[in-house]
């Protein structure tokens, strides 16, 4: 068996804009190991939708920037250079177009880029703040146990194991009640 799992990303009137696939999952003969997902498969597929999910906003947005938001004329693209940028899901580096501003706009820097402007922090708020999206999911994050019984914290998630002034760990979260 075969399980494929893509993200596909519509434009408000319902076009597909991108279709990427995340995992490609294969299962033979079931064993009690192969049922359903494990922590490594559900890390890299959450990783991938984040990666697939933010580019295409990242590109968007860009798009949007190429052009004067006062007059229409176009911005003339300058370069572009690679942002890393840090999510609950890991480390994204992202392209990053550095543009002219616009003869109309009254502001004395000649360029800009319109994602480092934006993302200052380089940080999702969703992993700095991990209850805002946990309640934005309508559920509290499922709790990873490891074998001695204790929570993992969040050093154990890649991109969480050194965020500055982070105070919502994974161990202030509500433990999920049993089954
Ligand atoms: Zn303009």
């Amino acid at each position: 068996m075969k399980v494929k799992i893509q993200v596909v990303i519509e434009s408000d009137d319902g076009r597909v804009q991108d279709v990427a696939e995340v995992a490609c999952l294969k299962r033979s003969t079931l064993t009690p190991e192969e049922l359903g997902l494990n922590l490594a498969e559900a890390k890299q597929i959450l990783q991938n939708v984040q990666q697939s999910m933010v580019g295409c906003q990242a590109a968007a947005y860009q798009a949007e920037q190429k052009q004067c938001p006062q007059c229409g004329r176009g911005r003339p693209q300058k370069g572009r250079h690679e942002i890393v940028f840090r999510t609950l899901f890991g480390r994204l580096k992202l392209p990053s177009l550095r543009l002219y501003r616009c003869p109309c706009e009254a502001v004395t820097e000649k360029t800009f880029s319109p994602l480092a402007e934006l993302l200052t922090e380089r940080t999702a708020l969703s992993a700095r703040f991990p209850s805002r999206l946990s309640k934005s999911l309508g559920r509290p994050f499922p709790m990873v146990h490891c074998a001695s019984g204790s929570p993992m914290n969040s050093a154990a998630f890649s991109g969480m194991n050194s965020l500055p002034n982070c105070s919502h760990g994974w161990g202030s979260l509500r433990k999920p009640q049993p089954a």
